[in-house]
């Protein structure tokens, strides 16, 4: 019904037909607005229905259209099928005309009738003949003035009749020809311009931003108009059936006495609540709550109600189901099911996944973020990267971050051009994150989301400035120390404080019945992506059944260990050249004739020292890491006893541990400058940074620049060499991933020993343990093998010497085309694969996961080049195809393949529906998206329930 009457049409259709208080009316189809859009013409018959629906509604008023003595007036209101507030047309008071205006002055109320006719003139010039819209309101500005009236409503009769008269000129000016005073005419002319009004820019525009077809036209609704604005008996109101913003089951509106539906939206007086309208007019109350129960009760949901009253009579003039808080979704769609009104099926699909986003993190109090805008303390919008708000004192370096949040438990922003692995100890103790640069998978992105600290990144239109401990929004600065709030959900950033309101998820308790609903729905199991204990934790309590990902590096990542990462990656290239040296030596020393075997002992004891030390530098850092580790592991495994926990092995290049090559380099060349002049770095000392540096100087002379310059240099000399010696032009694509535990295998058998030793322990204790140890971004099957194979060994290893048998899965990540390409092939030597949607996203398409959205993709996605963000939600054409046939290619291998998603696309509903599809066993996302996902997976396959069945 809706298709062809419109949402509007099809709430008034209803309402008559339950036997509702309507204003008499009929609906021209959206069919008709089409036929009228092609020809410029309505279809044949149309006329002679409208005017055969006037004569019924003629009938039902008791009076007649155009009658001078006792005349009804129309309002012809646009309506589709989906709502599309203000950006189509209608047109009020038509009908009215000089004969008809003068008796409705006579027989109800001069003022009334003047002021009808005047908004009538003004709305037809405007909307049916183009007139500019701002030629009346000058009009009737300028009258305001003459007569010192600050409102249109302390304008009395006489000045609206005179503005009557000016208005009648201008129209006259402007269009040619007098306004038409045979009501028939101007109710033709009404409708064909609503009908019009569905191809105005406005309307187009909205319907292309909100993906709403172009095809389907609106219709348009001829109604008898009823007057609110007849005296103290009338009025005008709306009413929801239940409080939108709490859920709370109580009728919750505003009624305005002696006004009109424009009045209310205008502000003009304050209207009184309808909570008041019970003292004052207990008869009106009750019907208006009657209508309101059995409207809802009809349409199964909260109903936003307008109404109005002309001389003690309720109308009801549309209904229409009711936009509501995230907190009133949940509330009223558990409540609903309750009191048998929808089913719980129904109750799940009644909230967004998205809405539950929101009642889970700090949001702003929306009327202070509104006041902050009027304040002019807006500063720029971003990309929203983590959901939340957060607000905090600036702070542009990571360890001052960490100090303030920390040690002085003061809230800061930490705020970067972009964040690296460095800056993490800076973001665990910040309340939000901002980037002036980086998308949505870009790093800040990935660690906040997963910590569920609110970040906004890629805000372009700032600048940072480290150096001055600022940055510049336009012509505003912020410097470090100010206050700054960021509403991770938006995107936006304001200058000082804005207050936030905090969640509990325990006293969510309508919220926790739904996703207990949809538990019993959903297929797809729900993990969740944690490194610490501490964020196992929160999973588990949000409801996630396994770690899906357990990004191992970011332990490395830890203030006190990184001296530690840094010492084994500076010796890893070395120790694997000489170790390779010796190798060959002392095998060519055994099959060596006599002759030889002199010299070649000779070089082999010269090489034993370097061995030695390279070996305590590097193998000694790695036990250090893997006592570190294994703490670690255990730590994950104990919280998650008996469900899944995958491991998965070093990714990143390890470039990332080390100093930046650029900063060094800068230090180098500085102290290299300073070796005959220290003084120079005093007096060229202008930032924090140069500070900084010259108190690490004479730290490490004692006090004594010169000393701690000569102390300092060979040092950082050899860092830069070695820092030089891992750049690669292309990280991303360099050695990364399975590559580098192939290339320095005593870097994952480390990890792999720890897991071990760490999941013995625990067997040991009687805890149940389920480590699934993964493989990153293999990209040939041959890659996985070796992997494996070495690894196993390790594994084999520690239990036969703890004498436990630990159940354990071997698997792999996918994330190149090639290994979705050749899944059967990875799948016999894989026993599980999770799709690492963001490296799997950049390496289909090509598109730097670091630097497309601040570059080009946005833009991309405005400019319509792609229909989403494809490091938000999956692509499912590209991306998407890849997985099914990785999926499938995979389980015909074998069949209990156990195959899941970790990519940031396992928290966001729409891919959460396509892994469904896709027979995934589940989506693993950040804990602070466990309950989004849970509602996600529900709702993804009660969709597939009505695709098959029908919505039943
Ligand atoms: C991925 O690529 O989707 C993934 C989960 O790994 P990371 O983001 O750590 O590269
Ligand atoms: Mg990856």
């Amino acid at each position: 019904m809706r298709d062809l009457l419109g949402g509007k049409g099809a709430g008034l259709a209803e309402m008559t037909r339950l036997g509702l208080p309507v204003p008499p009316g009929f609906t021209i189809t959206t069919k008709a607005c089409n036929a009228y859009a092609k020809t410029g013409r309505f279809p044949p018959g149309l006329w002679k229905q409208v005017e055969d629906g006037l004569s019924a509604v003629e009938a039902k008023m008791g009076g007649r259209f155009g009658d001078p003595a006792n005349p009804v007036l129309v309002s012809v209101r646009s309506g589709a099928k989906f709502s599309m507030p203000g950006m189509m047309d209608s047109i009020l008071n038509l009908g009215l005309n000089d004969a008809a205006v003068a008796s409705l002055a006579q027989t109800s109320n001069e003022r009334f009738a003047w002021d009808a006719y005047r908004r009538l003139v003004a709305m037809f010039g405007r909307i049916v003949k183009d007139i500019d819209g701002r030629k009346f309101e000058a009009i009737l500005e300028q009258r305001k003035r003459a007569t010192e009236s600050k409102k249109d409503t302390d304008l009395v009769a006489e000045d609206l009749k005179a503005i009557v008269a000016e208005f009648m000129r201008l129209y006259r000016d402007e269009v040619g020809g007098d306004f038409p005073q045979n009501p028939k005419e101007q109710l033709r002319e009404a409708i064909a311009a609503v009908f019009r009004s569905w191809n105005g820019k406005r309307a187009v525009d909205y319907r292309t931003f909100n993906k709403i077809p172009h095809d389907l036209g609106t219709a348009a609704n001829v109604q008898a108009m009823v007057f609110g604005n007849m005296g103290a008996d009338s009025g005008t109101g709306v009413a929801f059936t239940r409080n939108p913003s709490t859920g709370e089951d109580q009728l919750y509106g505003e009624f305005l006495p002696n006004a009109q539906g424009e009045d209310v939206v205008a502000g003009i007086r304050t209207p009184m609540t309808i909570a008041q309208l019970r003292e004052t007019s207990p008869e009106l109350y009750d019907q208006i709550a009657e209508v309101a129960d059995l409207l809802e009760k009809h349409y199964r949901d909260i109903q936003d109600i307008e109404f109005t009253v002309e001389r003690g009579k309720l109308w009801i003039l549309q209904t229409r189901s009711g936009k509501r808080s995230a907190r009133a979704a949940v509330k009223i769609a558990v409540d609903m099911a309750r009191e048998g009104l929808v089913t719980k099926k129904e109750a799940i699909l009644r909230v967004e996944p998205m809405h539950v986003v929101q009642l889970l993190l700090p949001q702003f109090d929306e009327r202070a973020k509104a006041a902050a805008r009027r304040d002019g303390r807006y500063l720029a919008r971003g990309l929203n990267a983590s959901p939340g708000a957060a607000a905090g004192f600036a702070t542009f370096d990571p360890d001052e971050a960490e100090t303030m949040g920390r040690d002085e438990k003061k809230p800061v922003i930490l705020i970067r051009v972009e964040t690296s692995p460095d800056d993490v100890h800076g973001i665990l103790h910040s309340k939000g994150v901002l980037t002036a640069r980086g998308g949505a998978t870009s790093h800040a992105a990935v660690v906040t989301r997963g910590l569920g600290i609110p970040c906004v990144t890629g805000c372009e239109s700032i600048v940072v400035d480290y150096d001055q401990g600022q940055f510049r929004a336009g012509e505003k600065v912020v410097q470090r120390g100010d206050f700054v709030s960021i509403d991770g959900s938006t995107g936006e950033v304001f200058e000082g404080r804005i207050p936030t309101i905090d969640p509990d998820f325990r006293k969510e308790a309508d919220l926790q019945a739904l996703l207990r609903w949809a538990d019993e729905e959903r297929r797809l199991q729900v993990w969740a992506n944690a490194d610490y204990p501490r964020d196992a934790e929160r999973a588990r309590e949000f409801g996630a059944q396994g770690i899906g990902l357990d990004r191992t590096e970011h332990m490395f990542m830890e203030t006190d260990r990184l001296d530690i990462v840094h010492e084994m990656i500076l010796a890893a290239p070395e120790y694997r050249r000489v170790s390779a040296e010796v190798r060959a030596l002392t095998s060519e020393l055994e099959a060596a004739k006599e002759e030889k075997r002199d010299a070649l002992s000779k070089r082999l004891r010269l090489l034993e020292p370097k061995l030695a030390d390279l070996s305590r530098r590097y193998l000694g850092s790695l036990e250090t890491l893997g006592g570190l580790q294994k703490k670690d592991f255990l730590g994950i495994l104990r919280v998650m006893q008996g469900l899944p926990v995958i491991i998965r092995l070093i990714d990143p290049p390890l470039h990332e541990f080390l100093p930046k090559y650029e900063t060094l380099l800068v230090e180098v060349t500085k102290l290299t400058l300073a070796r005959g002049d220290p003084g120079i770095l005093v007096r060229t000392a202008h930032s924090e940074d140069d500070a900084a540096f010259l108190e690490e100087i004479k730290k490490a002379g004692n006090g004594d620049l010169a000393r701690g310059i000569e102390s300092m240099l060979p040092k950082k000399q050899l860092l830069l060499e070695a820092v030089a010696a891992t750049r690669e032009s292309n990280p991303m694509l360099g050695l990364r991933g399975c590559r580098l535990g192939i290339t320095f295998p005593e870097i994952t058998e480390m990890q792999v020993r720890a897991i071990f030793e760490a999941s013995c322990a625990l067997t040991k204790e009687n805890i149940v343990v389920k480590p699934e140890i993964m493989i990153p971004l293999a990209g040939h099957v041959n890659e996985l093998k070796i992997e494996r194979e070495a690894l196993e060994a390790v594994a084999k290893q520690v239990m036969d010497r703890e004498g436990v048998t630990v159940a354990y899965k071997f698997g792999t990540m996918i994330e190149l085309p090639r290994a979705a390409l050749t899944a059967d092939a990875f799948a016999r030597h894989a026993e599980f694969f999770s799709f690492g949607t963001n490296d799997l996203t950049q390496t289909t398409f090509g598109y730097s996961r670091d630097d497309a959205e601040s570059k080009f993709l946005l833009d991309f996605i405005d400019r319509g080049i792609l229909p989403s963000n494809p490091f938000q939600t999956l692509d499912r054409d590209g991306v998407g195809q890849l997985m099914q046939m990785c999926v499938q290619k995979g389980r015909k291998v074998r069949k209990d393949l156990e195959v899941g998603i970790c990519g940031e696309h396992g928290g966001d509903p729409a891919s959460i529906e396509l892994c469904h599809e896709l027979g995934l066993d589940y989506v693993s996302c950040s804990p602070f998206r466990v309950p989004v996902a849970r509602l996600a997976a529900a709702h993804a396959k009660l969709r597939e329930e009505v695709r098959e069945f029908g919505d039943r």
